[in-house]
């Protein structure tokens, strides 16, 4: 996956426009407002006081307007699907607003004495460094105010040098005004986009982050269902189901233990198909195949208990190894699985011992000492099996330890 580490130019652009009216919405509104009533304030000996208020009114209805504007664009995310309008319309705002104060000067030099004319001025040179703090994320914005507010200002004033002499200064020094406030606001521009960016790489910084750890995660998960399967490949017979004689060894060792800790009994049966050789030469070694699988189901049947667990040792030989079981009960066992394999009746016409399969099985049971070892116990129970076959086979026999 390849990521992007520096911000597009339209997700800046409706960033600066998302962060214009984040900040601006109030704060420019607050700002305008203070100054409308300053101005209430200033010119209510100079003015009819219905002309002021009805002026305040209209400011308040635009200001008010523009902050409905702003908050539907943020709600409706319309910065973000269509920028370029919200822009333009933002730019209206700023500008129709520039101009209320810059006409409002103008006409305040017909009305009011000189003093608080130059006073008014200062109010609006406040009102606009107030509110470029938090209109600044988009330039233009702030320049528009800025141009229709005090340049209509500074050239009236040049303009009427011959009126006023002091025209001429404060037509000046409102240039100068704009030039500083252009130049400083320059700087606070580009930290402002500098800080959208930093935002924009911190967060797509951290989504990497996540997707990374997600995949490392995912891989995690691979590699442990890999492992699992490879165990089960490793450990499981694949004709039977059963565990192997990996298994056997794992678990004797296991459970030879655990008796010897607890001093409790441990026994092991051993169980091999009579005249198994027979039946694949008189059925075929498929239908051999199908009488294993039947055999490895009833084997887990008689083994119920928790702990009990059935193996293919090799060939069509089985262990069963009950953890805990005492000779009578091992017997029990092995009793119940020889019934249930005469019960299954499964055809075998060429056995000696009967015309269904049968099993033969060797017991074992011991209180295992320090040196018993896996392979002790199943040479005994192998042996044990063996006097089960020599003592006519469909037999179950027991040896102790
Ligand atoms: P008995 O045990 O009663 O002495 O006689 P047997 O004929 O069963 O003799 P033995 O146990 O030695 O027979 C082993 C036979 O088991 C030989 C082989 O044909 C058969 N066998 C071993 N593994 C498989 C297997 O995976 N599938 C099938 N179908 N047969 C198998
Ligand atoms: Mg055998
Ligand atoms: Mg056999």
């Amino acid at each position: 996956m390849i990521y992007q580490r520096a911000i597009p130019a339209d997700e800046l652009f409706s960033a600066q426009l998302e962060m214009l009216m984040q900040n601006g919405r109030i704060a420019t509104i607050s700002a305008n407002m203070l100054g409308v009533l300053a101005t209430i304030v200033l010119f209510w000996q100079f003015v009819e006081i219905t002309w002021l208020l009805l002026w305040a009114c209209g400011v308040l209805i635009m200001l008010l307007a523009r902050s409905l504007y702003m908050s539907n664009a943020l709600v409706e995310r319309s910065y973000q699907d269509r920028p370029r309008r919200v822009y333009w319309q933002l730019l209206l705002g700023a500008v129709i607003t520039g101009a209320v104060w810059s006409t409002a000067y103008i006409a305040a030099t017909f009305v009011a004495p000189a003093p608080v004319q130059y006073m008014f001025l200062l109010l609006i040179f406040m009102v606009i460094t107030l509110s470029m703090g938090v209109t600044l994320a988009l330039r233009e914005y702030f320049i528009a105010h800025l141009f229709t507010s005090l340049w209509p200002i500074a050239w009236w004033c040049l303009a009427h040098y011959w009126d006023e002499a002091n025209n001429l200064l404060v037509g000046l020094f409102t240039l100068a005004v704009c030039g500083v406030l252009l130049l400083v606001s320059n700087r606070v521009y580009l930290s402002f986009r500098n800080m959208i960016a930093l935002n924009w790489e911190r967060e797509a910084m951290s989504r990497e982050l996540g997707d990374l750890t997600q995949s490392l995660r995912d891989r995690n998960r691979q590699l442990r269902d890999a492992r699992r399967q490879l165990t089960d490949l490793a450990n499981v017979d694949e004709l039977t189901g059963l565990g192997n004689r990996r298994v056997v060894n794992q678990v004797l060792r296991d459970e030879i233990n655990r008796a010897r800790r607890s001093g409790a009994e441990l026994s092991v049966i051993m169980l091999d198909v009579d005249y198994f050789k027979n039946y694949n030469d008189t059925y075929g070694h498929p239908a051999g195949d199908g009488v294993l699988q039947r055999l490895a189901d009833l084997m887990q049947r008689a083994t119920a208990r928790a702990g009990e667990v059935v193996a293919r040792y090799g060939g069509e030989e089985f262990i069963l190894i009950l953890p805990g079981a005492s000779e009578h009960s091992a017997l029990r066992t092995a009793e119940r699985l020889k019934e249930l394999v005469i019960a299954e009746c499964i055809p075998h016409g060429t056995s000696e011992v009967s015309e269904f399969i049968t099993v033969s099985q060797g017991v074992v049971t011991v209180c295992p000492g320090a040196n018993l070892e896996p392979a002790d116990l199943i040479k005994v129970a192998d042996r044990s099996l063996y006097e089960a076959k020599d003592s006519g086979r469909n037999a179950i026999a027991f040896a102790g330890v």
